[in-house]
């Protein structure tokens, strides 16, 4: 299976200010020299030396995360939230051609952050579309029409020419022989991980959670669940010193959730929903923060990265 993410932060889009686009280009020039760009050659050599914080960003859209699986029928996207990156996505498949006619929708949750890009979702004005919507929320629909209402938003959802499906999801579905679990996780109003299993792997999406240690304990229903998953996407959305600050608010320190996923005897870890309030160099401390903390605490066979839009892991 192929894992892309097209939305990575948390709670609210956070586009890169001038001020620090500025910044990131006056310390670029500040490190070239003459010879730098003496050649193309020398040229793309430089650029890709440059840490990734100044050559690049972690993007600002809030969360959407596909899965295109290899099943033996028609190649099949499950997408996980359609905050505002599912734009992205919908950019994305309007140059595939053929165009996928068939969309898999979980949501994790309804706060808005993860349904806010489904207005802007191309395919969903299609009539040759179908979106099958899955949740273990029974509100999705109301949800999501709600937020096409006037004076919220000028086009309400019947005027989606898609077609919809609307599921309420218990612990599982089965679909073309690939199953997708939930869990409940600790967050405001209820948030619910999801577990795809095509039988060769596992992949754990987990955005906002606040960790507790509930979810540390050695139980059936949590080791069905969490243990030696090949790769989980979860929320680390705070410093350690930041979720002591903001207990209760529904979301984990990266220390905690590299604890959690060493528990587990997860293979590959994701930080995924990250605060709008951190820049690209904060962002890239965390995960460097988050690999020491693996190195003094003796974590060994867990892979870190950082999720950035149009990050891209195959299993
Ligand atoms: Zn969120
Ligand atoms: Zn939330």
């Amino acid at each position: 299976m192929l894992v892309r993410f097209w939305g990575v932060r948390g709670s609210l889009p956070a586009p890169p200010q001038p001020s620090q686009i500025r910044s990131k280009i006056s310390a670029i020039l500040e490190r070239l020299t003459p010879a730098d760009i003496e050649s193309p050659a020398s040229r793309e050599r430089f650029l890709s030396s440059l840490p990734p914080w100044l050559f690049g960003t972690v993007g600002g859209n809030t969360p959407c995360v596909t899965v295109d699986l290899d099943t033996d029928n028609s190649p099949q996207c499950l997408i996980f939230d359609a905050g505002s990156g599912i734009r992205e996505l919908g950019n994305a498949v309007s140059r595939e051609n053929p165009r996928p006619t068939q969309y898999r929708l979980f949501f994790s949750h309804v706060h808005w952050d993860h349904i806010q890009g489904f207005p802007f979702f191309g395919p969903a004005y299609d009539p040759s579309v179908t979106i099958d919507f899955y949740s273990p929320h029974n509100n999705i629909e109301n949800s999501l029409q709600g937020q096409m209402t006037s004076p919220y938003f000028p086009v309400h959802m019947d005027s989606m020419g898609c077609k919809k499906n609307f599921h309420f999801m218990d612990d599982r579905v089965i679909l073309d022989g690939v199953t997708v679990s939930s869990k409940k996780m600790n967050h405001p109003g209820d948030s619910y991980s999801f577990m795809v299993d095509d039988g060769k792997r596992r992949f754990i999406y987990a955005t906002d959670t606040e960790l507790s240690t509930e979810d540390f304990l050695k139980n059936e229903e949590n080791t069905r669940f969490f243990k030696d998953a090949d790769l989980i996407v979860i929320d680390c959305q705070y410093t350690l010193g930041e979720a002591i600050e903001k207990y209760n608010w529904g979301h984990s320190p990266f220390s905690l959730a590299v604890d959690f996923a060493a528990n587990w005897g997860i293979k590959h870890m994701v930080l995924f929903h990250h605060d709008p309030a951190y820049n690209d160099r904060k962002l890239y401390n965390i995960l460097q923060s988050a690999r020491w903390y693996t190195e003094r605490m003796n974590i060994s066979g867990i892979k870190l990265t950082l999720a950035t839009e149009g990050l891209e892991i195959r299993l």
